[in-house]
């Protein structure tokens, strides 16, 4: 019955109609009948009404873009529907073995109920990031592995660029974002008890003249055994991509203590 209310084709800007046959069998094709009970959740409480298009496909997830009908709702949303496939558990172990708010979980062999873990904790994460004023997407709602965030743009339709296809004007602005990725990375730290984990200009994105994070689902607090180590790399990541834009970058070292201390 929604289904005429969801295009899971690329994400095309302008007006959608959905309503033909063939999208109807294309859609139940991509997402199984959990995952569109879930939607139908999301659009029966009213927060969006529609699925436009797909805007990425990703190992773990894919991202689709959401609107309202109703023209007084301008938001635009971005919804995260994680994939429940067992291939790519194997790589979030390591996250998860030695998360604390994970480690009682009796759930860690069902791929179901890990996934559905795995959002709120994206969506847990984005929470405390964002009440911390740190630049990412505001966080609307989580229905078991669909997690609904604001949808970040310039207002064209289209997604606001990576960090990675942002077209920087000179050195100067290269300069100014890379501040602002370590500032970004030192409240991460200090005031959300997070470290990113998976942090580089793949999973940030310039919006409204900002630098936002996005993908926090692997991010872990400090005492996360591996956190430190994550955070070295998050840290090289960082300056490999910055150094190769032409700018002086700071000793790696000099950057976690700025960072941790
Ligand atoms: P994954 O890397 O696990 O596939 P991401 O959360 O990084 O998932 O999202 C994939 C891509 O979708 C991002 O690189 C970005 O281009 C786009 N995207 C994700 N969230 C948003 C958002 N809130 N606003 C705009 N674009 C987004
Ligand atoms: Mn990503």
């Amino acid at each position: 019955k929604y289904a005429d209310k969801i295009n899971t084709e690329p994400f095309k800007k302008g007006p959608q109609v959905t309503k033909d046959r063939a999208n109807r069998a294309t859609v139940e094709q991509v997402l199984d009948p959990r995952t569109l009970r879930f939607l139908a959740k999301i659009i029966n409480s009213n927060l969006m009404s529609r699925i436009n298009g797909c805007i990425s496909t990703g190992k773990e997830a894919n991202v689709y873009h959401g609107t309202h009908d109703d023209a007084e709702v301008e938001t635009e949303f971005a919804v995260k529907i994680y994939k429940t496939s067992i291939l790519v558990f194997k790589d979030r172990k390591r996250y998860v073995d030695g998360d604390f708010r994970l480690r009682n979980s009796k759930d860690q062999g069902n791929p179901r109920k890990m996934v559905k873990i795995w959002a709120e904790k994206e969506y847990r994460n984005l929470c405390r990031i964002h009440q911390s004023k740190v630049p990412c997407p505001r966080p609307y709602m989580i229905k078991s592995h669909v997690l609904v965030m604001q949808f970040l743009t310039e207002g064209d339709g289209q997604p606001s660029p990576k960090v990675k296809d942002y077209d920087f004007q000179d050195g100067e602005e290269v300069e100014r974002y890379y501040k602002e990725m370590l500032i970004c990375m030192r409240r991460l730290f200090q005031d959300c008890r997070l470290v990113h984990a998976d942090l580089s200009e793949y999973n940030s994105i310039i919006h409204d003249d900002k630098l936002y994070i996005i993908d926090v689902s692997q991010s872990v607090e400090p005492d996360h055994p591996m956190a430190l180590d994550f955070l070295r790399m998050d840290i090289k990541n960082v300056n490999d991509f910055f150094g190769k834009k032409g700018i002086n970058i700071y000793p790696e070292k000099s950057i976690f203590s700025f960072i941790t201390a």
